[in-house]
């Protein structure tokens, strides 16, 4: 039987992607909405995730689309009502609060799946088992798009919490943390502040591995013109070259065959999948990583960010 899912949030990756990856999948049945502001006809509408759990509606799990900052408390409202609880990325605002809920979702018996969509991406298996038959000499990760064409209104983002570039920049550190064989740790970084936000809007950072790889990553919310999302791995033997967020896989200059894009798809029946087995997925290292660039990176203040 198909699991009834309700999506709270239904904005922008909601209608983007969720809606029609949900619709299509057979594991699947939209049987609700969640959100302040919007609904869809054919579908009981609820203003807040309160209320629909107070509901007579009969849901199984949640996809929690809203930005970070209200994530935890909808989160811990799903588990303790006893639903499968899938998160956007990032999981939460904190570490803490994410540690907090997979250890609410074990003590309820619930899945809670920490979705990082970009790990979906269709070049990035095959990077990762490239990276893990060679030795490596550096990475390098360029993410740089305009926030003015890709998060137009989402105020959200320059608060405190919102992330601001590493809203794109704990994507590029998703695949990183997935296709690298080793831990890597923040040496130095230095972030760009507008004076009007409480979030970064460019980073430059500088990692290694625990073998001593250095990993250097530029994020930039300010890019126009062409888009960047690229990660660049040389090895002793060649170098590889993840392109367009991952699904444009170039190797020693050849461009391999690759899948056609389904992140989302993927997202869903890995969700499914670990409903059936009883199993959370919670990997917080990407959030780790953006907690770490807040934590020691410089700060420098740049012009205001008017959108
Ligand atoms: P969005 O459209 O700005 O927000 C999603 C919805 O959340 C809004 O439509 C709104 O619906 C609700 N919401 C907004 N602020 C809220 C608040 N303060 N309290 C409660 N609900 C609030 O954002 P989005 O682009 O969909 O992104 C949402 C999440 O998905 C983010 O974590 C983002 O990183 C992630 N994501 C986005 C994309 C993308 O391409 N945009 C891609 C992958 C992942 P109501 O007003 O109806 O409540």
């Amino acid at each position: 039987m198909a699991m009834r899912i309700a999506i709270v949030g239904l904005g922008k990756i909601a209608r983007d992607q969720h809606l029609p990856v949900i619709t299509a999948s057979p594991d699947f049945e939209l049987v609700a909405i969640a959100s302040r502001s919007a609904g869809l006809p054919e579908l009981p509408h609820y203003e807040s995730i309160e209320a629909l759990l107070a509901s007579d509606v009969a849901v199984d799990a949640v996809s929690l689309c809203q930005p970070p900052q209200v994530r935890y408390d909808a989160a811990k409202a799903a588990i303790i009502a006893g639903k499968h609880v899938f998160l956007e990325k990032p999981p939460g605002a904190t570490l803490s609060e994410v540690e907090a809920l997979a250890d609410l979702a074990r003590a309820h018996g619930v899945s809670l799946f920490a979705s990082w969509h970009s790990r979906y991406a269709s070049g990035v298996e095959t990077a990762k088992a490239w990276i893990a038959a060679r030795t490596l000499r550096s990475v390098s990760v360029e993410w740089k798009e305009d926030v003015r064409v890709w998060h137009p209104g989402q105020t959200w983002i320059w608060e405190a919490g919102g992330l601001g570039v590493f809203d794109p920049g704990i994507n590029a550190l998703s695949i990183v943390t997935h296709i690298l064989p080793r831990p890597f740790f923040l040496l130095d970084g230095t972030l760009n502040f507008p004076s009007n936000c409480q979030s970064a809007i460019a980073a430059d950072l500088s990692f290694r591995d625990e073998a001593g790889v250095p990993i250097h990553a530029v994020f930039d919310f300010l890019q126009t013109g062409p888009q960047t999302w690229d990660i660049r791995v040389e090895a002793e033997d060649g170098e590889l070259l993840l392109s367009k967020g991952g699904s444009v896989l170039t190797i020693d200059g050849v461009v391999q065959d690759t899948a056609p894009e389904a992140e989302y798809r993927g997202l869903y029946d890995r969700f499914a999948a670990l409903v059936a087995d009883g199993a959370s997925d919670v990997d917080v290292a990407p959030l780790r990583h953006v907690a770490d660039a807040y934590l020691r990176g410089q700060r420098v203040m740049v012009e205001p960010f008017v959108e």
